[in-house]
């Protein structure tokens, strides 16, 4: 494995997450946050050494941001520093790996951004921030959907007129796959198998959620699809529903394609269920004292996660494991034991001692002896694009 430390960025319109990742240490030496940026609350959040701290940049934007973590990054990794890698949301069909960012590269993401109209414009910003302050850096773009361009074609196409798919782009490119990836890999050494001959189901839960069917270290099917929004109930997002909703909603209440894009993404799913919260563990407090909405959201949203777990399991030839990640499936042993109550079919079964214990970072086999694995794993989506930066740039030296 290639040594060295890489700075991890991954841009939201108005927020920069950071990471600086060793690929031989376990902890980020430095790690943090900048948000509220192009307002007067913008603010940088970063730990140090186990230590937390804050700095006021009232009106920064990302590159002014970077340019406060700037010194930070040079303190902390000083010559060590070997490249930055960048998450990406969408690589379109253009990306099936991570990429040294050139011209080519930029373009590229460009021409993608009408699939991911608001992630890949800020994730350009955050890149072209970058280049400028770290101009002697090598730089890789590592995207969310490059995992999944090895689905076969009858799992990425939709059932619409072909011109749609061949002009157009129309199809299902999935999402995660860097989360998907790692805790695969993981699964597979945690189990004893090697990552070429093991079949995975994974669970991604956080605030967007998705499944992925994993053969041989391949994504072969995965819940999202031309947008984030398909699949999965998720926090705020309402994942499957009617496509004719959209005329439903234009005729009856004369919404406009805004409004009811806006209801799917933001007020739907967990939050849209409940009326109280898109936050897993207010719904489980809620739901304890008896809140009706926080019962039915958490019901929902296991019997889907169920039904498309189910479904994933076509793409697998046998099942080696399940894997529960995300801050939900990292942490939430009702979630799971309520998924997996419904998936008995597939002779799944928890022992509920050590499903309640894997909280908090707490990894491990959770299931009943005698049957499937089922495995809760911490990812590190960090870590692993810093791993995919490493190995893009000692490609590119290599070719050199
Ligand atoms: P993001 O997708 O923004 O990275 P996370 O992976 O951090 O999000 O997941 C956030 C979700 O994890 C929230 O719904 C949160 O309530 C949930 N979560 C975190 N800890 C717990 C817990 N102890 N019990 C239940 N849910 C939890």
């Amino acid at each position: 494995m290639q040594s060295g430390t890489i700075l991890v960025i991954n841009c939201g319109s108005s927020s920069i997450k950071f990471a600086l990742v060793n690929a031989q240490q376990g902890d980020f030496a430095l790690s943090g946050l900048a948000e509220r940026l192009g307002s007067a609350e913008a603010v940088l959040h970063w730990q140090l050494d186990g230590q937390k701290h804050d700095l006021a940049i009232a009106g920064a934007d990302h590159r002014a941001a970077l340019a406060h973590l700037l010194p930070l990054v040079q303190q902390v990794a000083g010559n060590q520093l070997v490249g930055i890698g960048h998450r990406v949301v969408h690589g379109g069909e253009h990306f099936t790996a991570a990429s040294r960012i050139d011209a080519a590269t930029l373009a590229a993401i460009r021409a993608t951004a009408p699939l991911a109209p608001l992630h890949n414009p800020a994730n350009l910003q955050g890149i072209e921030a970058a280049l400028g302050l770290f101009p002697e850096l090598p730089q890789v773009a590592v995207f969310d959907t490059a995992f999944h361009q090895t689905l076969p074609e009858h799992a990425y196409r939709y059932a619409l007129p072909e011109v749609l798919y061949r002009e157009h782009g129309v199809r299902r490119y999935g999402f995660h796959g860097t989360s998907h990836r790692y805790v695969s890999v993981r699964a597979a050494e945690l189990s004893g198998l090697p990552v070429s001959n093991s079949c995975w189901l994974s669970a991604h839960l956080g605030n967007g959620c998705s499944t992925c069917a994993i053969v041989d270290g391949q994504s072969r099917d995965t819940s999202m699809g031309l947008t984030p929004l398909e699949g999965l109930a998720m926090g705020t997002r309402s994942g499957d529903v009617d496509a004719n909703l959209f005329g439903h909603l234009s005729r009856t209440l004369g919404w406009s394609l805004e409004k009811i894009e806006q209801m799917l993404n933001q007020h739907s799913g967990l939050l849209g269920l409940s009326g109280l919260s898109n936050d897993m563990r207010s719904l489980e407090q809620a739901s304890a004292q008896g809140h009706a909405g926080a019962s039915l959201a958490i019901e929902v949203f296991c019997y889907r996660l169920a039904k498309s777990l189910a479904a994933m399991s076509c793409a697998l030839p046998r099942l080696d494991g399940l894997i529960f990640t995300g801050g939900i499936g990292e942490n939430s042993a009702l979630v799971r034991s309520k998924t997996v109550a419904h998936l008995t079919l597939l002779n799944l079964q928890l022992e509920p001692t050590a499903n309640a214990a894997c909280v908090r970072g707490q990894s491990g086999p959770i299931e009943l002896p005698g049957h499937p694995r089922v495995l809760v794993i911490a990812t590190n989506e960090e870590r692993q694009i810093a791993l995919d930066t490493l190995a893009t740039i000692q490609l590119v030296t290599d070719v050199n």
